[in-house]
């Protein structure tokens, strides 16, 4: 008996390693053992009735892919189970999944409440594109609980929050933002990216909604962009499917293939990536010309024992520190040297892949916002974010070196 002869109730007795492999849509009649890419945009119908059947969705089958498509599905179904949810629903990048959850939870004069350390593009979709359509959001300090408590409103519908944050890798407590936003009558989405169903599954913790970009971790060798909500069998038919169809965010079938087999070794990845990281932050916060390491796995991390109990006991996998310098001017510039002095390392703004990547988020992902905001927001010119990756972690470090010994 194979797995796809299982019933979803007894395959969910098997461990979650074997899912992440194992899980998927039934092969097709040629008996794959790697699950097969269906790039097909239609689906042949056997007849006018079940064609008609399928369209009124009186009938399970296949129509048009994007109302849904084999490679997705099974791709949704492998997630979910990592995640521990019922249901997913793939879209076709991470900021489209939080545009969906934003379209089907919300309606004019609701109001969000949202953690300000948030990945940089959701701030404009919420304060922008939401409030064009009468939904009003307040921005809190990430780890203030009795902030988030007081920004509760009578019409609060969503608590949003992103654990660790980007890049500073500040930690929230997310069952507390559970019990607020329960308390409130309202939902808790967490965008699991950072962390991954592999170090923590916020779900178990309260959350009703979990967030990915599948871009990072779950794709984790930097090809294909795609995103997630992880959720309710309900939430997923009833709510999220109707405007997916209709609006046509869907994650391409190709796209969904990557992902799918990249969760096959997401969690050997994120463990072997993360004791890189933990490796690497020491060495950084040993080193003299470094004024500051941020990484949930260091003791000096402010939330330091929330994260290690959140997290299973692990950091993950990315880590941002500041060079040592007088002024912002002189700091920006370290900050450069350190960046044109790698020969092995990238300069690049992704995040999760297992090659290690380097960014500058004062002047990237942070580069629009004034002085004074990118400072509130801790986002010193100094500052480097590293995405940390399979390489030998001498190698990381010598290359870091260069930079570094040289200021
Ligand atoms: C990258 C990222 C997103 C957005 O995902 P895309 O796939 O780039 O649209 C959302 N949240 C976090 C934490 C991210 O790192």
């Amino acid at each position: 008996m194979t797995i796809e002869n299982l019933k979803p109730e007894e395959a969910r007795t098997l461990h979650r390693d074997t899912l992440a492999v194992r899980l998927a849509m039934e092969p097709s009649q040629y008996g794959e053992n790697s699950e097969a890419l269906f790039l097909t945009s239609g689906y042949v119908q056997s007849s006018a009735a079940s064609s008609a059947a399928r369209f009124a969705m009186e009938e399970e089958g296949f129509t048009y892919s994007r109302v849904g498509n084999p490679t997705v599905s099974s791709m949704e179904m492998r997630l979910a189970a990592l995640e521990g949810t019922q249901a997913a629903v793939a879209t076709s990048t991470g900021m489209a999944a939080i545009l969906l959850l934003g379209m089907g939870l919300l309606r004019a004069g609701d109001h969000v409440v949202c953690s300000r350390s948030v990945f940089g593009s959701v701030i404009p979709l919420f304060s922008r594109e939401f409030a064009k359509f009468g939904v009003e959001t307040t921005f809190v300090a990430q780890t203030d609980v009795a902030a988030w408590k007081a920004a509760v409103q009578p019409n609060t519908k969503l608590l949003f929050a992103e654990t660790p944050t980007n890049p500073l890798t500040e930690v929230c407590d997310i069952q507390a933002l559970a019990d607020i936003a329960h308390g409130a009558g309202a939902f808790l989405a967490v965008d699991n990216c950072f962390a991954t169903p592999v170090l923590q599954r916020p779900v178990e913790l309260g959350a009703d909604f979990i967030i990915h970009s599948g871009t990072k971790f779950l794709d984790g060798q930097g090809r294909v962009m795609a995103g997630a909500i992880c959720c309710t069998q309900k939430h997923r038919d009833e709510v999220f499917l109707p405007i997916l169809r209709t609006a046509g965010m869907v994650l391409a079938p190709f796209n969904a293939w990557v992902i799918l087999k990249g969760m096959e070794t997401l969690a050997l990845r994120v463990k072997a990536q993360s004791e890189n990281a933990l490796a690497l932050a020491k060495w950084l916060e040993a080193q003299p010309q470094v004024a500051r390491v941020f990484y949930p796995g260091l003791a000096s991390h402010p939330q330091h024992a929330l994260a290690m109990r959140q997290q299973g006991g692990c950091g993950g996998s990315v880590l941002s520190f500041e060079v040592r310098a007088s002024d912002p001017e002189q700091a920006r510039k370290r900050a450069f040297h350190v960046l044109d002095s790698m020969q092995l390392l990238s300069l690049c703004t992704n995040l999760g892949d297992t090659k290690t990547l380097l960014s500058h988020p004062a002047s990237t992902s942070h580069g629009r916002l004034s002085e004074d905001q990118r400072l509130a927001a801790g986002i010193s010119q100094g500052l480097i974010r590293v995405s940390v990756g399979l390489e030998n972690i001498h190698d990381i470090s010598a290359d870091l070196s260069r930079g570094l010994n040289t200021l």
